[in-house]
């Protein structure tokens, strides 16, 4: 059967040009890059290339990046180091309330520890106003934490304006930007940002690598006790392949994020217009200007989203009901509802989600297809039935 990926956020595959550049560190230089010798040479030296790469794509300096197992990691390192570290007595986070669930949860294990956290709310554009984060700062705010991208409808927040606002008032500035590095130009001195979270698996890299970005000065404690490897940041010998992969992987990124954006961008729009036009009943989540070029959130009332995943999937069309780590759970999305659908808008909400692979192909045999599943699941549904009957009586 043809097989369509449409599930980028969720993750992306590998880029031959990646899986290439790591393969020599599994089986030949498959060194310690703490060892002095040979092997652990050429581990060290693939190590610190790796790390030009990555600062590179941010605008960091090389010294201000420490490799970690992804994403989830690099948000709990950075929002539990800069909350631990902070030496007031009362302690308070700043967060959107469509952060990932790696921010949030980390922020609600930080309040079981005491620790206040104000969750600002977005309107139903998905962006939050910075003027929000401002109101919300106190005097004993530690940290601010504003995502880049939102994983699940993809609306891009204002880091510019809150990074001067962070400095303004001298609180720490967190973004998880796994999202966006890689799709969307993404620069921590023009962001004023003390911390930023990226994974490789978002960016056609490997899973299981990552990297934060740590401004120099920041001080954090860290999450976990070992050894003195990167710098004392982040301790354990060094996945020397997935950073490897990470690094090509943002070198990539950097020569090929210019044509890809405009690119997806139109693909992305062919799809939503297309399930726009040919799906009755069926709107998009959040601003669709302020948007990363790659997702879509739509929603088709009187469809159950699980239904239309496993339909499609079916079909050999792979896309989403939203973020991969909730797919099973039954509670709305946090995001969707927090801007403005409806429980039932929300689980009728499917994301499609496009990438560096993605090809007009592949839109128009999915725009084939939609149509006549939504219509096959909502002739099915006694809800769409009822809907029709109230509109004739
Ligand atoms: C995928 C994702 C994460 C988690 O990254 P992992 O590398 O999978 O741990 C965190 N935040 C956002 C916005 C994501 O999309």
């Amino acid at each position: 059967m043809r097989r369509v990926y449409f599930d980028n956020n969720a993750t992306t595959p590998v880029a031959p040009e990646v899986f290439e550049a790591m393969r020599p560190y599994f089986v030949e230089q498959y060194g310690n890059a703490s060892s002095i010798h040979w092997f652990g040479q050429q581990a060290r030296a693939a190590v610190e290339t790796a790390r030009e790469q990555v600062a590179c794509l941010v605008n960091a300096r090389t010294n201000e990046i420490a490799f970690t197992s992804g994403g989830t990691e690099s948000d709990n390192a950075a929002i539990f180091g800069v909350v631990e570290a902070a030496r007031s007595e009362t302690k308070h986070v700043v967060a959107t309330a469509i952060e990932h669930h790696a921010v949030l949860h980390t922020c609600q294990a930080l309040e079981k520890r005491g620790v206040r956290v104000t969750y600002v709310r977005v309107g139903s554009s998905g962006v939050v106003d910075p003027a929000d984060i401002e109101r919300a700062i106190r005097p004993e705010t530690a940290l601010i934490t504003v995502m880049h991208a939102n994983n699940e409808i993809g609306t891009l927040q204002p880091l510019e304006e809150i990074g001067r606002i962070a400095r303004d008032h001298d609180v720490a500035f967190h973004s998880d930007a796994v999202q966006s590095v890689g799709k969307i130009p993404v620069d921590v001195e023009k962001f004023g940002l003390d911390l930023l979270s990226l994974s490789a698996h978002k960016l056609n890299g490997p899973k299981g690598a990552g990297a934060l970005y740590i401004r120099k000065g920041t001080i954090l404690k860290p999450l976990m006790y070992g050894g003195h490897h990167e710098r004392d940041r982040r301790p354990g010998t060094e996945n020397v392949a997935g950073i490897v992969g990470l690094g090509k992987a943002a070198e990539l990124a950097r020569a090929h994020r210019a044509d890809d954006a405009g690119r997806v961008a139109a693909l992305r729009d062919r799809l939503e217009a297309g399930m726009l036009e040919g799906v009755p009943l069926s709107s998009v989540a959040g601003d669709r200007a302020r948007r990363l070029p790659t997702t879509t959130n739509i929603s088709f009332d009187y469809i159950e989203g699980e239904g239309f995943v496993i339909a499609m999937d079916l079909r050999g069309i792979a896309c989403s009901t939203g973020a991969a780590c909730s797919s099973g759970s039954v509670e709305p999305s946090h995001v969707l509802t927090a801007v403005g659908r409806t429980p039932a808008q929300a689980r009728s909400s499917i994301r499609f989600s496009l990438g560096r692979f993605s090809t007009q192909e592949e839109v128009d045999y999915a725009l084939a297809i939609i149509p006549a599943v939504a219509e096959q699941l909502r002739s099915v549904s006694p809800h769409y039935k009822r809907r029709e009957v109230g509109v004739r009586s």
